[in-house]
């Protein structure tokens, strides 16, 4: 049953191909968000209940349909909106070959190529940062890594945390977040067992970014209060507005205050494969770790993430464990099980493989240059419209308000033009405050076949929804 005959196969394969390619074709003339709601669907799927076997492919074309009507097309290149891409065609061949040889990457000795391959990646991404030696794993995402890194910074400064946790160190740890960065360290705090206060904000300066004087002077202050710091984490491409923090400069701070610093790049740390783009990372092969996420800029398939180090011997301090049923390794090789959070785990470096290859460096070297000439043309679109630019990064995301109508502060005039923008179903922008406190509304290329027909439809739909909401005041 769970094996259809040859025939069947053939067909659904055939099928599968041609919704592939339907979805590639025809996305951007989808509406690019769903009008629904959650009864609508939960009613919908009532029906399945499995009680009555379906035929594959009508199995297969029913959830094709319905993925159709039911989510926020990303793949659209109208989507301007978080970093999620259309997925690279070598990536969605790479996830059904993945699956369908089920590669176990948890020992090398099940899946030799597999397991090499992501560590021949590893090293030329760390490499590409500036890293001498690379050590490093795929991750299902930032997340994971930014977790990976708070722990491997725990291992690193607190040995003891490994064996007996918290009550097995004399110290109560604390580390240094931006306010603008990811909300996953918070989480990652959490399950490391340090509490979510444990991630401590630091000021911003005027520009977003974190402010090395106040890192310095809250390390101070809190090693006075009898806490132990014990890493920095500096963003390389913020969330909300692409900010980089000054990492030269906080690479300093952690050097003399002996603290482990983490570069989350999760998006920004492509700009490390254009060459002009390179200096805006400058620094960040200082860092102890890195996070960077092949399912946003570099356009793989969810999800991929990465965490790089420079220290060889941190992983398998922080992760590495035995047991009597995982098959024996070799000397000269490394289980991912004994250097990851996961433990089974998906060959999660083959989309990002094939997509390289069938690229090369220069293939998305040049598709990146392309995205960030789409941002430089949002920018100018939107300031000759009447619209006030309030973020400075070189990476493609815009945050913006309205000059117009003295709406700057009118958060809630900005979050009706963003839903409005989305109602109408051509474009996909969002709203968002900066430091916790500005209202922006926010527009980042993210699909590489964004084009200035996109951006001329965005324009529009900005200004027919400021007309709009104009008219309603
Ligand atoms: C997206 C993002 C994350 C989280 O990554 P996921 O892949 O969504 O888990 C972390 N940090 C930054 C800066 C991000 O942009």
């Amino acid at each position: 049953m769970l094996m259809p005959e040859k025939e069947t196969r053939k067909k659904l394969w055939e099928l599968l191909a041609s919704i592939i390619e339907d979805y590639a074709d025809g996305v951007a003339r989808a509406p690019i968000a769903p009008d629904t709601n959650p009864a609508e669907i939960r009613e919908m799927l009532r029906s399945v209940d499995f009680t009555s076997p379906l035929d594959p492919s009508e199995a297969l074309t029913w959830a094709a349909d319905k993925l159709w009507k039911y989510q926020v097309h990303t793949p659209h290149p109208g989507y301007f909106g978080l970093f999620n891409p259309a997925p690279t065609t070598m990536g969605i061949a790479a996830d059904a070959l993945a699956a369908a040889f089920n590669p176990q990457l948890a020992s090398w000795s099940h899946s030799p190529f597999a397991v090499e391959a992501e560590r021949h990646l590893v090293r030329l991404f760390g490499e590409r940062f500036g890293y001498e030696k690379t050590d490093g794993t795929f991750t299902s995402g930032g997340a994971e890594a930014n977790f990976t890194a708070l722990l491997t910074a725990l291992a690193r400064a607190f040995p003891g945390y490994l064996r007996k946790g918290l009550k097995g160190i004399d110290a109560d740890p604390v580390f240094y977040v931006s306010p603008e960065s990811h909300h996953s360290f918070s989480k990652a705090a959490q399950m490391a067992g340090l509490g979510r206060e444990a991630a401590r904000e630091v000021a911003l300066d005027e520009k977003f970014r974190l402010d090395p004087e106040s890192l310095k002077r809250v390390v101070r202050e809190d090693r006075d209060r009898g806490l132990s710091p014990f890493l920095a984490v500096a963003t390389a491409g913020t969330t909300s507005a692409g900010i980089i923090d000054p990492i030269p400069d906080i690479a300093e701070i952690a050097d003399e205050e002996r603290m482990w610093l983490h570069v989350d790049a999760a998006w920004g740390g492509a700009a490390a494969l254009v060459p002009e783009l390179r200096s805006a990372l400058d620094g960040i092969e200082l860092a102890d770790s890195i996070t960077l996420d092949a399912h946003k800029w570099l356009s793989a398939p969810m999800g991929a993430g990465l965490y790089l180090t420079r220290h060889e011997d941190i992983l398998g301090k922080t992760f590495g464990t035995s047991t009597a049923y995982m098959p024996k390794k070799s000397a000269d090789s490394i289980d991912p099980y004994s250097h990851s959070v996961q433990w089974s785990r998906r060959f999660i470096g083959l989309k990002v493989l094939l997509s390289l290859c069938a690229a090369g460096w220069d293939g998305y070297a040049s598709t990146i240059r392309h995205m960030m000439s789409m941002g430089e043309n949002v920018r100018a679109n939107l300031r000759k419209n009447g619209w006030k630019i309030v973020n400075e990064t070189p990476l493609p995301v815009v945050c913006f308000s309205d000059v117009k109508d003295g709406g700057e502060k009118d958060s809630a005039r900005l979050e009706s033009i963003a839903a409005a923008v989305v109602k109408r179903g051509k474009s996909w922008i969002s709203f968002t405050k900066l430091a916790g406190r500005i209202p922006v509304l926010r527009a980042c290329v993210t699909n590489y076949r964004t084009g200035p027909d996109d951006l001329a439809t965005l324009a529009g739909e900005l200004n027919a929804a400021r007309e709009q909401q104009s008219e309603r005041l």
